[in-house]
């Protein structure tokens, strides 16, 4: 919560870690707590992603900011990505999606949606489906040119979740492989 300003390749955020402690002291109006369901909490699942993407990028040697859902500095990168699982009434009426800063490019997250897609079993609904996503409150913490919002699939869907729910170190490792990709590019 008191981390310093970094300068590196890749910021990964694990949405809603730390809240809702980190809410209160760093004054966030909306302390959306995410997605839940019988599978798991949203913010149990996200740090066992980021964990696994920021383990596997400094492996190959690029600096990496591991950050939760509200702390108070503001990094600069090459690549930051913001994990999430999404939530749903009625249940399983979403799937996986990805958002990225309105006015930024979205060569990006299209490439996301061609690397995710085909490995996802279920529907890729789109990029900045909703207002959430294109303006994520993650979005302000980072200067990156490649800003990428990633709902890896509906939590609140039991067929999703038990697919996603053993894969979620592999989900990780996938994340890793696209960002390693990007900063090659
Ligand atoms: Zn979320």
């Amino acid at each position: 919560m008191h981390a310093s300003a970094a300068d590196v390749d890749v910021v990964v955020q694990a949405g809603h870690q730390g809240r809702p402690a980190s809410c209160a002291p760093l004054h966030v109006k909306k302390c959306n707590l995410g997605a839940s369901s019988a599978a798991g909490l949203e913010r149990a699942w996200t740090p066992i992603v980021a964990d696994a993407t920021a383990r596997a990028l400094r492996a190959d040697g690029w600096r990496v900011a591991r950050r939760p859902a509200d702390y108070r500095a503001r990094d600069r990168a090459r690549f930051a990505a913001f994990i999430h699982f999404d939530g749903a009434i009625p249940a399983c009426a979403s799937g996986a999606s990805a958002g990225f800063p309105l006015g930024n490019d979205s060569a990006p997250a299209t490439r996301w949606r061609a690397f995710y897609a085909p490995q996802f079993p279920f529907t890729f609904r789109g990029l900045n489906i909703t207002t959430n996503e294109s303006g994520y409150y993650g979005f302000r913490n980072v200067d990156a040119p490649e800003k990428l919002l990633i709902e890896f699939g509906e939590l609140t869907c039991p067929r999703q979740a038990a697919w996603m729910k053993p894969r979620l170190v592999h989900l990780g490792g996938t994340l890793a492989r696209f960002i390693e990709a990007e900063l090659r590019r």
